[in-house]
């Protein structure tokens, strides 16, 4: 099977910590030249790309699409491009402001768009690339208190699929990602120990996911060997929306 990404460049946003993070260290061990976006915690960033030979750093906030065209006139163009970048705000519809609304919109899925719609002309030039939008089983099935979460990331599907279909022929494919519960910062800040017990409860095999096993999947769908895969959601859960 070939895995093989030397000669490529990768981004990854929000890939300072958490299954960014793993992502980052998978595509370079699979030979990519790795650049990783952050937007505010640049310690952990930096610990991160210290661990990967030949990785970068890119600070910028992906929700805003001048630091996009910033990021890529900085450190573009790129053959692989893994939406990442998420934040949750969680709260009960009744409860949830304007404002919880839009910035999770503007960072789970206006960002994908931005970084996408940047990408793309190069790897039309060189026909070949590799979009993979990381969703969440939550995107597929909704969640009491994650509207906004959950609209953004079935957002997110949409868009999966609408570019797969736009750019299959330019030899580009884009895929997603749904992970169901790993523990990153992300879920430690919004999640009771009560509620994990019971999602792990729920879950077929038992247990949480870690951010490497959600990483394997991405970089399966970026390599050479997923070439005939386009407009999937790879759901990676354990087994819990089965
Ligand atoms: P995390 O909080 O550890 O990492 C998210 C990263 O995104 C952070 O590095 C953060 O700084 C970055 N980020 C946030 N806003 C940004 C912006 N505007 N510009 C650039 N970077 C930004 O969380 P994680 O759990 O590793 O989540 C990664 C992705 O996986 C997210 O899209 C999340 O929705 C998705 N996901 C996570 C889980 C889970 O259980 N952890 C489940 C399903 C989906």
């Amino acid at each position: 099977m070939d895995l093989n990404l030397s000669g490529r460049r990768a981004l990854v946003t929000g890939g300072g910590k958490g299954i960014g993070a793993a992502v980052a260290r998978e595509l370079a061990a699979m030979g990519a030249e790795v650049v990783i976006n952050f937007r505010a915690d640049r310690e952990s960033a930096e610990s991160v790309a210290a661990e990967i030979p030949g990785a970068t750093l890119q600070q910028a906030d992906v929700g805003d699409p001048a630091q996009v065209a910033e990021l890529f006139a900085g450190s573009g163009p790129f053959d692989v491009v893994v939406n990442n970048a998420g934040i949750l705000r969680d709260r009960l519809l009744l409860r949830m402001s304007a404002e919880d609304w839009d910035q999770v919109l503007r960072t789970d899925l206006s960002a994908a768009f931005h970084v996408t719609k940047a990408a793309v002309p190069q790897m039309m030039r060189s026909r070949w690339g590799r979009i993979v939008n990381v969703t969440s089983i939550v995107g597929l099935g909704g969640n009491p208190g994650q509207a906004n979460y959950a609209a953004a990331k079935a957002g997110l599907v949409g868009l999966t699929k609408s570019v797969a279909k736009e750019l299959g022929t330019r030899g580009i494919t884009c895929n997603a990602v749904a992970p169901g519960y790993v523990r990153t910062e992300l879920t430690n800040s919004s999640l009771s120990e009560e509620m994990l017990k019971e999602l792990v409860r729920l879950t077929p095999l038992r247990r949480e996911g870690t951010a490497s096993e959600i990483a394997a999947a991405v970089a399966f769908l970026c390599s050479p060997a997923a070439s005939f895969i386009t407009g999937e959601v790879l759901v990676v859960d354990g087994g819990l929306s089965a």
